[in-house]
């Protein structure tokens, strides 16, 4: 993908804002290698890098430095809907026979405090954002997703993680694109498109384990079938 983002005393500029080629006086967002900008007729305006191979994370990093710029504006965040259901009643039914809400869809909520790429622990989250003594870690996806590395911790450490997926807009994600995705209404978005999704939330795994309780406790006599399949998570974050 190329980057339409170059770096200029500090802003974020595209490639059609800046004069053409090195006189743009553009640094790479992600590596600070200086930019050349390209204005042909046939592509979108886009930066690459002068003398040596594009670092590939220009663009990545443009939209984290927007995310955190729109989260400091407007110091609020939507937060998308989450049901967890109970993974044992998937794996020896096949069917969600016990579901709980933990989340209800449209919730807005307002924030204290935004950090960009700061290290928690093994991993550096793009956006971290607190309200009160709750840490919530904004992923913002644009070619790659939370590896499973990442994901591994992010459960262990029991982490409040929302993945937030530009990956399929069309276009170049502008700041009014990140606004609406990260703190508006979603409503009229295509399911899975370009909104948020959660990686873990903090009584989700607690809550599947009340859940399959629940579910051992009215079907007692299930646990004796073979399981049709083994869900480690009811909750799959990539679908
Ligand atoms: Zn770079």
């Amino acid at each position: 993908m190329h980057n339409p983002y170059g770096l200029k005393d500090g802003k974020l500029l595209t490639a059609s804002e800046v004069d053409r080629g090195l006189a743009c006086n553009c640094t790479c967002p992600a590596c600070e290698h200086r930019l050349q900008s390209h204005q042909g007729q046939k592509r979108a305006p886009y930066f690459s890098h002068y003398q040596g191979s594009d670092c590939g994370a220009g663009y990545e990093t443009a939209l984290h430095l927007l995310a955190k710029e729109v989260l400091l504006k407007e110091m609020k965040i939507l937060l998308p809907e989450l049901k967890v259901t109970s993974d044992a009643s998937i794996a020896f039914t096949g069917t969600q026979l016990e579901e709980k809400t933990l989340v209800k869809p449209w919730q807005q909520i307002t924030v204290d405090s935004v950090t960009l790429e700061k290290r928690i622990g093994k991993i550096i989250p793009d956006v971290i954002v607190k309200k009160g003594k709750r840490v919530l870690l904004v992923e913002i996806k644009v070619t790659h997703g939370i590896d499973s590395e990442k994901l591994a911790y992010i459960q262990e450490k029991n982490l409040n993680v929302i993945e937030y997926d530009f990956s399929k807009s069309i276009g170049i994600v502008d700041k009014k694109h990140i606004t609406k995705v990260l703190t508006n209404t979603y409503k009229g978005a295509k399911k899975g498109f370009g909104r948020g999704q959660w990686i873990n939330h903090y009584l989700m795994q607690e809550t599947i384990e009340e859940l399959n309780q629940v579910y051992i406790s009215k079907n007692p006599r299930d646990l004796s079938k073979k399981p049709k399949k083994a869900i480690p998570y009811a909750y799959k974050p990539y679908r």
